[in-house]
């Protein structure tokens, strides 16, 4: 089978890739070895996300993509599609054994919205819907789909690729194509082929996940109220947001979506999960440390059995060459803190749809996508690995994760502004000024030092423009977003 490209995996990046180069004419081949709809893990959105979500379905006049890019518009157009309203960010800061507790200054907690209306609100995906209509737009686009075929052998001669396959019938099939992108996320089937090196040692955070669907989660909003923790200046339900329940040694998500489904997961240093091997029992263990989330499980059902991965992070040595490249979430992937995943993998489809519908190849380009994505999920690894670092200190972890936002409202104002992610980087990663500054703020604060954390709000005032260090906040943010 000859084409221009073969992509492999149709997670929502392969295939939404997929779907922007047959959109354009291209004849693209997306196989996977499952069949959709299938589940994934990666449901929690950003407005980074939500933006260039906006900028490739306009780029690339893909107008059934558009919606996609907001809660509301995605009720409208596709209220079948799974999807949950994430109007920001919530951390809640729970003691060892007790109920949580926030005082009248929200000491125990931390809200940051990333949109100012249910309507422009960000979202959850679904992962099985999502990446299913993604696939199938992709298809009616003319990408050529294969599911449940096992990728066999990945050559390379003068003329191009040359990717084996084996399909679930087991019938064997060859493509060859000049252009070959691997985007398997953690199966790296490419990185496999090609024996390229690991460099996961480079990565600070080192951590785990327990994770599942469950039904019945009951609300944390009204937890709170029956506790007294009522707030007057919260910018959004905490039951619309991506609700970060952090402990003295990780945290718990949880994503809620409609007909009463909700993502949780449990996030720790890999070290803790060493030696697990009953699921459920560490399930119930976990929750059983903490009050406040027992009693929102109580009474809820787990719709498929407990997933662990004990060990996230992982970077491979190279992302690109002439001719080849990885999404960056094949690349590499930190941690789920903070939902950097999505938005790093579109930004990724975009830079190699341009890299890909460019009209002559050009090497250098790809090198230089490789060089750009190994050192973004460093970058990100810098920032997520402070708010580990400093745990059970909440304040500490507070002030690391507004570095963390620091560069994302810096991104968000690139983009906003029409910058494109080759020259902005992921997370501003080129802004040299921003990352040096950000850089050894996270020094500072992972060392603890009360006298220079003193000053860290004067020194990093040139890059708070929406005030995130602003102690008269009282640790909520109402709108920190560019508008979509
Ligand atoms: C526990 C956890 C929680 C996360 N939470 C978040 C979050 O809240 N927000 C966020 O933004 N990101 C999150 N992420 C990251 C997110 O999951 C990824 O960014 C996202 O899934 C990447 O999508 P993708 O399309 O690149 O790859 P994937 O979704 O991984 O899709 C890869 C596809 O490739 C296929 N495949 C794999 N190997 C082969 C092979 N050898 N041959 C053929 N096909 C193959 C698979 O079947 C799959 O369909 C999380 C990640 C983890 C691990």
């Amino acid at each position: 089978m000859e084409r221009d490209v073969v992509i492999l995996g149709s997670g929502f990046g392969g295939s939404l890739l997929g779907w922007i180069l047959a959109a354009a004419g291209g004849r693209a081949v997306v196989v996977d070895r499952d069949r959709h709809p299938r589940f994934a893990i990666g449901e929690s959105s950003t407005p980074v996300a939500d933006l260039l979500l906006a900028d490739l379905a306009r780029r690339h006049r893909l107008p059934a993509l558009l919606p996609l890019a907001r809660w509301g518009s995605w009720q409208e157009a596709y209220p079948d599609i799974g999807c949950g309203k994430k109007r920001g960010f919530s951390y809640f800061h729970h003691r060892p054994g007790a109920p949580f507790r926030d005082t009248p200054d929200h000491a125990a907690s931390l809200l940051v919205a990333a949109s100012a209306t249910d309507a422009g609100s960000d979202t959850h995906w679904l992962r099985a819907d999502v990446d299913a209509f993604l696939f199938r737009q992709g298809v009616e686009a003319g990408m050529t789909g294969i599911e449940g075929a096992e990728v066999t052998g990945i050559d390379r001669d003068g003329s191009g690729w040359r990717v084996g396959i084996r399909h679930d019938s087991g019938a064997a099939d060859t493509l060859a194509a000049p252009f070959l992108v691997d985007a398997t996320g953690g199966g790296g089937a490419l990185a496999r082929a090609l024996g390229l090196p690991r460099d996961d040692d480079r990565l600070r955070t080192r951590t785990g996940a327990l994770y599942t669907h469950l039904r019945g989660v009951g609300s944390f909003d009204r937890l709170q109220e029956e506790a007294g923790n009522v707030s007057t200046t919260a910018p959004f339900r905490s039951d619309d947001a991506a609700q970060h329940h952090v402990f003295d040694d990780g945290w718990a998500w949880m994503l809620r979506f409609r007909d009463d489904l909700c993502s949780v997961g449990f996030v720790r240093p890999s070290a803790r999960w060493e030696g697990c091997v009953d699921r459920a029992a560490a399930w119930e263990a976990l929750v059983g440390r903490c009050p406040s989330v027992a009693a929102l499980l109580r009474g809820a059902r787990p719709v498929r059995e407990v997933a662990l991965l004990p060990r996230l992070s992982r970077l491979w040595g190279r992302a690109a060459g002439p001719g080849w490249a990885m999404l960056p979430t094949t690349a590499g992937f930190v941690d789920p803190l903070h939902s950097s995943g999505i938005a790093h993998g579109l930004s990724g489809v975009a830079r190699l749809a341009g890299l890909l519908l460019a009209p002559r190849h050009d090497a250098a380009a790809w090198e230089a996508y490789g060089r750009a994505v190994h050192d973004e999920v460093v970058w990100i690894d810098r920032l997520v690995s402070a708010c580990y670092r400093v745990l059970p200190d909440f304040d500490r972890f507070r002030l690391a994760a507004t570095l963390f936002f620091l560069a994302t409202v810096r991104f968000e104002r690139m983009l906003g502004a029409g910058m494109d992610c080759a020259a902005s980087g992921f997370l501003a990663a080129r802004d040299a000024p921003l990352r040096a500054a950000l850089e050894a703020a996270a020094d500072e604060v992972e060392r603890g030092d009360a006298a220079a954390l003193e000053g860290l709000r004067d020194r990093l005032a040139p890059f708070d423009p929406v005030g995130l260090l602003d102690p008269a906040a009282r640790h909520r943010f109402a709108h920190t977003a560019v508008d979509k």
